[in-house]
């Protein structure tokens, strides 16, 4: 599954993090959401690709998102 972040608009609320850990986690520079190291799509941390094992946290992440900027797409 591949996976966006819009960055710009996290408000750092740590849901994402908490709900999906092995996916998600906080940036310690800016403190916005960012997609761990190993899933990144060329090196960006604010796009990548979810193995199957992780479709249901992160689609659970992005559905509690508040501000809803965690966009899915079943590739
Ligand atoms: S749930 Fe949304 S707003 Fe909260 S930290 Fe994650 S991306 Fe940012």
């Amino acid at each position: 599954m591949k996976v966006s972040i819009d960055r710009s608009n996290c408000t750092s609320c740590s849901t994402c993090w908490e709900t999906c850990p092995a996916f998600f986690e906080e940036n310690p520079d800016d403190s916005f959401s960012q997609v761990i190291e190993k899933f990144r799509s060329a090196g960006n941390p604010a796009e990548g690709t979810a193995p199957e094992d992780l479709d249901a946290c992160v689609t659970e992440a992005a559905d509690l998102c508040p501000v809803q900027i965690i966009k899915v797409e079943n590739s």
